[in-house]
């Protein structure tokens, strides 16, 4: 199989350009943290399950996303990870800005990918809304774009984040400022 290297500028991208790119695509907060500090626990499968109302309806949530074990048995295989957080007001913009961002993400991801990461692998936050709705009987429609989010996947995104020195709290209402916040796999 080949891959095609569009840009040669990006080859060998290191961190603090990592960090860099990463920046310019409008975070507020980001870090490069060990995979090791990413917290992986079996009640966040719960959380998804029992309380949030697109369990089974994506093909990025559970039950289809990997299961905690397989989550955790697939950091080991990484050497570092870019945490990143956004800030997002919650207004009428909300949803698409979210939606712009799972694209921005996975964009990264090919563009770390290209310049030699080839293990970059990006996991996002909340439900897939490429498509509305997502059919799961079917095969993804944008399966270079769709993610699954940290969540998702048995991680405990609090403890993740807060352990690398960010805050995040639960929003009390519906119209609370929220963070969105995304992890890339390196090696
Ligand atoms: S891109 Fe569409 S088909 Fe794929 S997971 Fe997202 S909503 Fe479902």
């Amino acid at each position: 199989m080949y891959f095609f290297i569009e840009d040669f500028s990006t080859l060998d991208m290191n961190q603090e350009e990592i960090l860099q790119k990463a920046r310019a695509m409008g975070v507020g907060g980001t870090k490069i943290i060990n995979p090791k500090e990413v917290v992986v626990e079996e009640w966040v499968r719960l959380k998804c399950q029992y309380g949030c109302d697109a369990y089974g309806t994506r093909l990025t949530c559970p039950p289809y996303s990997p299961r905690p074990e397989t989550t955790r048995n697939m950091l080991r295989f990484y050497s570092s990870a870019l945490l990143m957080i956004f800030d997002l007001a919650v207004d009428e913009n909300e949803k698409q800005r979210r939606k712009e961002i799972r694209k921005q993400i996975a964009e990264f991801e090919r563009e770390l990918f290209l310049s030699g990461h080839y293990k970059a692998f990006a996991l996002v936050m909340g439900p897939c809304n490429f498509c509305v709705p997502c059919d799961i009987t079917q095969p993804c429609k944008f399966q270079h774009l769709a993610r699954p989010s940290m969540e998702a996947c048995g991680i405990d995104v609090f403890r993740t984040v807060r352990k690398a020195g960010f805050d995040l709290e639960v929003a009390q209402t519906l119209d609370s400022p929220c963070r969105y916040c995304a992890l890339i796999l390196l090696d």
